[in-house]
């Protein structure tokens, strides 16, 4: 059994999908919890379905897209996280050809800068190392969604992020690795595929479709799966881990 226990644990975009299930994984394992979201209502229901755990779980609705909302979210803490997770991140489709300024320095505001600014706390305010786990995706790895440019960018500095970070702060106590999941049905992506086949867009359709067959294991993941494995590369059972790029896909990089 991996326990938590006495562990602070601050996880962002844990209001749904795969950060709500980090939040339970962490909860059951006895962690202390710092939730973040932009998702108020979300988070105090998360709180409402920890509560048998008996753990102190705080909720923050920050909009990570900004620096000042970042340093003053740290502010408020009563003391820095042992374990950092940051998972938010938004997926929007756009043609390459489309994309506009605003759009791109969205998409980076929230899946790149904010995990910089986040990661820079963390190393600024702990002075006893700790873990860091930043949620990439496969798509930056095997880029194979169409509309995803801008998206697969991001996440591959999510992954440069982990591993610089890993090479300069190893020494002084920091662990910091990349989860890096596959096709996992959250609510966020079932929410996408029913858009596509209300305006018939067969290219998402066929993507999706094409994904599913490409799987060895044949099947999207939950969220649960990938929660699974933070709670390993939060824990000691990790604890020669650092700067790993671990995919939780079904076994999609290897097809
Ligand atoms: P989701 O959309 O279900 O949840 C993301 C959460 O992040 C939401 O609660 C949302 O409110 C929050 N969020 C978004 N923007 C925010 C902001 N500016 N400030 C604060 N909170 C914000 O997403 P998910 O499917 O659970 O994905 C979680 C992470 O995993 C993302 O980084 C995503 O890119 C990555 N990922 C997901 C999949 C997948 O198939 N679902 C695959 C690979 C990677």
């Amino acid at each position: 059994i991996i326990s938590l226990k006495n562990k602070r644990a601050l996880i962002t975009g844990a209001a749904a999908g795969i950060g709500a299930a980090i939040a339970y994984r962490f909860a059951e394992a006895g962690a202390i919890l710092e939730l973040v979201d932009i998702d108020m209502r979300g988070l105090n229901a998360l709180k409402r379905k920890l509560s048998k755990f008996n753990i102190e779980v705080n909720v923050y609705k920050v909009d990570l897209s900004k620096r000042e909302n970042i340093i003053s979210l740290w502010n408020d803490l009563e003391q820095p996280p042992d374990i950092l997770v940051n998972n938010a991140g938004i997926y929007l489709f756009k043609e390459f050809t489309e994309v506009d300024e605003d759009f791109l320095d969205k998409i980076f505001d929230v899946n790149v800068k904010s995990v910089f600014w986040m990661c820079q706390e963390m190393i600024k305010r702990r002075k006893r190392g700790g873990v860091i786990i930043n949620v990439a995706s496969i798509e930056a790895v095997l880029p194979f969604a169409t509309g995803l440019v801008h998206y697969d960018i991001s996440k591959m500095g999510v992954i440069a992020l982990t591993r610089a970070l890993a090479r300069e702060y190893g020494k002084i106590g920091f662990r910091v690795n990349a989860l890096i999941p596959g096709g996992i049905e959250t609510k966020g992506v079932k929410k996408l595929k029913k858009e596509a086949a209300m305006k018939l867009n067969m290219d998402m359709i066929k993507t999706a479709m094409n994904f599913k067959n490409r799987l060895p294991l044949g099947r999207f993941g939950s969220p649960d799966e990938v929660a699974r494995m933070a709670l390993v590369l939060a824990s000691d059972m990790s604890s020669y881990m650092t700067g790993a790029m671990v995919a939780v896909d079904g076994g999609f990089l290897s097809a």
